[in-house]
């Protein structure tokens, strides 16, 4: 029988909160009743520094229900580092993890399947989201472009796969080795390389509150995603380059027919045209490669990804 803990990051998460410890803690019942996981499981909430009641709540809670603990992280963090430090912490306490978001939009069904899988010898079972219709339009064709993209750039990520999954105690112990500051799990974690497999997830609609994931944390996800795992832009930029002599050879040779046919016109368009291109094409050269010294310089600072500032529940 394992231990399971279940890490929840919970930014502004007042709505939500209770209604998902009641639904979890049901199920939990429900999952020990079968002799699948051990009286001792627990759910983490990690709050991400909050600025509603969530962290009462979760104190709360805490006082309530045996199964709840908690971690609060001194300042918002980020959904991807508040995962990182509740697993971090958790893995001490689990034999294995499974994070999932606060609003419980991920199928909670699904978790019994994981821990099947880990019984037979997975240490990475990742949550596939199978149907998606509960999420915006607009959301899922983004996150399905995004997905192809960073295929093509040479990212081995786990297709419609979002951060719902279950790690062993061992899969977290060489994560805690990644010594990164640009945080993006999904790319990160299949580095890992362990046995893994799938499971079907269906998403929900989210039941109160709103999406903490502005359109501004979304698109600094999908960069992360790319240029935390990726040198395949800047290879582009020297195609880019390549093509760009060759075209110039072209005109090259046709300024040169041109002359000797006696054709030649004072190219005042032309040439400020080609002025502003190029000046444009170097500075979206530049800028990519900013990004990734911009990355090394922030790597090699080697801050703290997140200070915890008070855990609950560290007793045992
Ligand atoms: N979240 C977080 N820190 C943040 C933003 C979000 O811990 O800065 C948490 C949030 O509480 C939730 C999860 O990340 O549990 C996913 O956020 P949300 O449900 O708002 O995103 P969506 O499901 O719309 O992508
Ligand atoms: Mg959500």
């Amino acid at each position: 029988m394992i231990k399971l803990a279940t890490v929840s990051p919970c930014y502004n998460e007042e709505p939500v909160l209770e209604d998902s410890v009641k639904k979890l803690t049901e199920f939990f019942d429900g999952l020990v009743a079968k002799g699948k996981i051990s009286k001792d499981s627990m759910m983490v909430f990690v709050n991400d520094g909050s600025k509603d009641q969530t962290w009462d709540i979760i104190r709360k809670m805490h006082n309530e229900n045996h199964y709840v603990k908690g971690i609060s992280l001194a300042h918002n963090s980020g959904h991807q580092n508040a995962i990182m430090a509740g697993m971090m912490v958790a893995k001490d306490w689990a034999d294995a993890v499974i994070t999932i978001d606060a609003d419980l939009q991920d199928d909670i069904n699904a978790i019994e399947q994981m821990i099947d899988d880990f019984e037979e010898g997975y240490d990475i079972v990742y949550g596939v989201k199978v149907s998606r219709t509960a999420d915006p339009l607009l959301k899922r064709m983004s996150a399905e472009a995004f997905y192809k993209l960073q295929d093509r750039m040479g990212v081995k990520s786990v297709f419609n796969h979002a951060d719902f999954r279950l790690m062993s105690k061992r899969a977290l112990e060489m994560l805690a080795e990644y010594d990164e500051r640009n945080l993006y799990l999904r790319g990160l974690i299949p580095l890992i390389g362990l046995p893994s497999s799938t499971v079907d997830d269906t998403i929900s609609e989210r039941q109160a509150g709103k999406s903490k994931y502005t359109l501004r944390k979304m698109l600094g996800l999908a960069l992360d995603g790319i240029t935390s795992f990726s040198i395949k832009p800047i290879y582009n930029i020297i195609y880019m380059g390549i093509l760009f002599l060759l075209v110039c050879v072209g005109i090259a040779i046709y300024v040169i027919h041109a002359l000797i046919a006696g054709t030649a016109v004072h190219g005042w368009a032309s040439l400020m045209l080609s002025v502003w291109f190029v000046g444009g094409v170097m500075l979206i050269s530049i800028g990519v490669i900013g990004v990734y010294i911009g990355k090394i310089y922030i790597e090699v600072k080697h801050r703290p990804l997140y200070n915890i500032a008070e855990i609950l529940g560290d007793e045992e």
